[in-house]
C-alpha cells in the first residue's frame, strides 16, 4: 500500500504538468477502449457480482458516461477572470489538482462507481489510489489496464485491495488529499470522520431507503411496471433501487396487481438467458416471508425472490434498515402531505420517485421531498454526468458531490492570482502601510 502512494506521488509532478489536451487525448482514447470492452468488462461484473448481463452492461454503460464527460474537461477546469479591478490590475482563478487522491468503492456497481472517481480525478491532473470492492475486484483490475493501453503513464493509477485495514490507511495516509466513499452508512461514516480529522477532503456517498410515492391519478400500467422494475432489479441491491412504495388514496387498491406482476419475474443465474433477478452478492436470511427460490442447476444460489411486505409501519425493522435486496415494503398514506411527512421523516435522503399525471403535485413534491435525487414519473432518477449524483440527510456527508461540475471542484482547489502590470513608472515613493482599498 506504502508502494502504491509512493507511485501516485512521484508520478503527481509530471502527470499534473501534462498539457490538459494530453490528458483529455488520454480520456478520449479509454472511452473506446471501454467501449471496445464493454462485454468483457459486464462478463466480469456478472461473475463476481451475480447481476444479469444485461444489467451489467448498464453498469459498465453509465460509467462510461462518466469517463466521456470527463473529456470536457477544458471547458470544466476553466476558472474565471475579472480584469481591470483597479487601475492595471487583474484578477484570475485557476483550478488546479489537489495531489494524490483516493476511492474506496462498495460492490454493487463494480464499473460503475470507480468510474466516478478516478477519471474525474486524473483527468484534472490528480494521480489516484482506488481501493474496489474486495468482492469484485475483477472489472476495476481490467478498467486499469484499459487507462494504461490509453496512455496513461505507470504509476499514476494504482490499485490495492482490502478492507478494513485498507481503508484506515487511505484515511490516515498524510499524502493523500481527497477520498471519495460509496458505499454504506457504517463504513462511511468512519471514513468521512476520520479523514476529515486528518484534514481530508471527503465525499461519502451513503445507504438508501428510497421511496415512490404513487398518487391515484397516475398511469395505473406505466407506474406499477417502472416501480417492479426499479424495486427488484439488481435484485434491489442498487442505492437508487425503488424499495419503498406510498400508496396514496385509491392507489392502496393497486397492490394485488403489484403482487402480481412481481411474481412474474424470472429468477435465474447473471448469465442465463431471460433471468430478471440474479443471486445476491451473499447468503441473505429472508424473515418476514419464507418463499424459498430454487434455480435449476444452481440448487446452492443466494437467490431471493421478489418480495412484497404490505402493511408496512415506519417503526418496523424491514422499515428503517435498508435490506439491498429484493425485496419492496409498501406504506399506505392518505394524502399527498402525508406521504411527504413519510418520506422526510425516514433518516435517508438518497433517491425518490413521484408517479402522478398532476403538474402541481409533481411540483409540490419535488419542492418539499427532502431528498437528494427526485424523479417525476422516473422511478430511478441517477443523474448523468453533466449534472451531480446528490444525497441528504444520512445518504450523503461533505458538500461537495460526485461528477458533474461539483465533481471538478471536488478534485480541484482554487488559486485566485491578481497582478499589476503598469505601463508607466508609478514607482512607490514610500511604503505602503495601509491596507488597500
Ligand atoms: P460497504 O460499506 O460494505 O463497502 C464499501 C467499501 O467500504 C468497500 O470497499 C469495503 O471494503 C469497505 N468497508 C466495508 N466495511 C467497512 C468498515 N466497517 N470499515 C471500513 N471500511 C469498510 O458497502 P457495500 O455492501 O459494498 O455496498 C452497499 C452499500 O452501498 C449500500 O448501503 C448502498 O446503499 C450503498 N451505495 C450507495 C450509493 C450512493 O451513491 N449513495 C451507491 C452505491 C451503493
Amino acid at each position: 500500500m506504502e508502494a502504491a502512494v509512493s507511485a501516485c506521488q512521484r508520478t503527481f509532478p509530471a502527470w499534473s504538468e501534462l498539457s490538459i489536451l494530453n490528458r483529455q487525448q488520454i480520456f478520449l482514447r479509454y472511452q473506446q477502449l471501454i467501449k471496445d470492452n464493454l462485454k468483457e468488462l459486464a462478463r466480469l461484473i456478472t461473475l463476481e457480482q451475480g447481476k444479469t448481463l444485461a444489467d451489467a452492461e448498464g453498469d459498465v454503460f453509465r460509467g462510461l458516461q462518466v469517463v466521456e464527460h470527463a473529456c470536457s474537461v477544458t471547458s470544466l477546469m476553466l476558472g474565471e477572470t475579472l480584469p481591470s479591478l483597479t487601475k492595471d490590475m487583474d484578477t484570475y482563478t485557476f483550478r488546479l489538482p489537489l495531489g494524490v487522491c483516493a476511492g474506496i468503492a462498495p460492490f454493487n456497481f463494480p464499473a460503475m462507481i470507480p468510474l466516478w472517481m478516478f477519471p474525474m480525478a486524473m483527468v484534472c491532473g490528480n494521480t489516484y489510489l482506488m481501493k474496489p470492492s474486495e468482492r469484485v475486484p475483477g472489472a476495476t483490475m481490467l478498467l486499469a489496464r484499459l487507462l494504461q493501453d490509453a496512455g496513461a503513464p505507470d504509476g499514476t493509477l494504482n490499485i490495492i485491495h482490502g478492507q478494513h485495514e485498507a481503508v484506515t490507511f487511505i484515511c490516515d495516509h498524510p499524502a493523500i488529499r481527497a477520498i471519495s466513499f460509496v458505499g454504506s452508512n457504517q463504513a462511511g461514516e468512519y471514513i468521512y470522520e476520520r479523514g476529515s480529522r486528518n484534514g481530508k477532503r471527503v465525499q461519502s456517498n451513503m445507504g438508501a431507503k428510497n421511496h415512490g410515492v404513487v398518487m391515484p391519478d397516475a398511469n395505473k400500467e406505466n407506474t406499477l411496471n417502472q416501480l417492479v422494475g426499479a424495486a427488484f432489479g439488481a435484485a434491489g441491491q442498487r442505492c437508487m433501487a425503488l424499495s419503498t412504495a406510498v400508496l396514496v388514496g385509491e392507489a392502496k387498491d393497486w397492490l394485488p396487481e403489484l403482487v402480481a406482476k412481481a411474481k412474474k419475474l424470472r429468477v435465474n443465474a447473471g448469465d442465463q438467458p431471460g433471468a430478471d433477478l440474479g443471486p445476491l452478492i451473499k447468503g441473505a436470511s429472508l424473515l418476514l416471508d419464507g418463499r424459498d427460490v430454487k434455480v435449476k442447476g444452481f440448487e446452492n444460489g443466494n437467490f431471493v425472490g421478489p418480495t412484497i411486505l404490505g402493511n408496512v409501519k415506519a417503526n418496523m425493522t424491514c422499515y428503517k434498515e435498508e435490506i439491498f435486496g429484493p425485496v419492496l415494503v409498501v406504506l399506505e398514506a392518505d394524502t399527498l402531505d402525508d406521504a411527504i411527512e413519510i418520506v422526510n421523516e425516514n433518516p435517508y435522503g438518497n433517491g425518490t420517485a413521484i408517479f402522478t399525471t398532476n403538474g402541481a403535485t409533481a411540483r409540490k413534491y419535488t419542492h418539499l421531498a427532502d431528498v437528494g435525487q427526485v424523479g417525476v414519473n422516473v422511478p430511478i432518477p441517477v443523474p448523468l454526468p453533466m449534472f451531480s449524483f446528490t444525497g441528504s440527510r444520512a445518504s450523503f456527508r461533505g458538500d461537495t458531490n460526485f461528477y458533474g461540475k461539483q465533481g471538478i471542484h471536488f478534485y480541484t482547489q482554487l488559486k485566485t492570482v491578481t497582478s499589476q502590470w503598469k505601463e508607466e513608472d508609478a514607482t512607490l515613493t514610500s511604503p505602503a502601510v495601509v491596507m488597500p482599498t
